[in-house]
């Protein structure tokens, strides 16, 4: 089962396997967290992304490219649904979680960091992202053994902790 935590901070610091970025469509690089990725990761994220993603990647969906300079060895691009812009299928947003574990079970990832995808420029509500993050990824069937939820700001943090301790009392995984 997965062990899942909360981590207040920026994600291109964590110290796990594979890191997590909420990408677009175009996986060429953004704001927010993907382009905080980009910046520490280097050119080699954007190059392994122009090789492997010549026509982008769908929404929902998850691929990997190496992690450059980053501490981790992956970066898992996945595309959340951009609900500012009408798309509101929280399925969409579900299968971000799921698909970017099937691909950490791909390459061999043990230990990943996940931001809150499609929480931030993207406008999903942030209650519910967090819900959709916590019980996706205590559901999952995966090889993957530790994920973090890294928050970026303290009350969302509070937040995520929280969610993961009622997930926990609920018996669906989390410490
Ligand atoms: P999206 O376009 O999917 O909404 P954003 O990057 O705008 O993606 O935001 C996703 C979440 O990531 C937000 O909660 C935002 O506060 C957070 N975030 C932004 N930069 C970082 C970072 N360096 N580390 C961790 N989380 C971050």
């Amino acid at each position: 089962m997965v062990t899942l935590t909360a981590v207040h901070g920026d994600i291109t610091t964590q110290q796990v396997d594979a890191i997590v970025n909420a990408a677009n469509n175009a996986m060429r690089g953004g704001g927010g967290v993907d382009g905080a990725i980009h910046r520490v990761g280097g050119p080699a994220v954007l190059e392994d992304c122009i090789v492997r993603f010549p026509d982008g990647l769908a929404t929902g969906d998850a691929g990997w490219t190496t992690g450059g300079d980053l501490p981790s060895r992956w970066v898992i691009h996945t595309v959340g649904p951009n609900h500012a812009a009408g798309q509101r299928d929280r399925s969409l947003l579900t299968s971000c979680y799921r698909r970017s574990l099937e691909v950490a079970d791909e390459v061999g990832a043990r230990s990943v960091a996940f931001p809150l995808i499609s929480a931030g420029i993207y406008g999903w509500p942030k209650d519910d992202a967090i819900a959709a993050a916590v019980e996706t990824i205590a559901g999952a069937a995966t090889r993957v053994e530790q994920v973090r939820i890294v928050a970026f700001d303290e009350a969302t943090f509070e937040q995520v902790r929280e969610q993961i301790a009622c997930a926990a009392e609920a018996g669906v995984g989390g410490q």
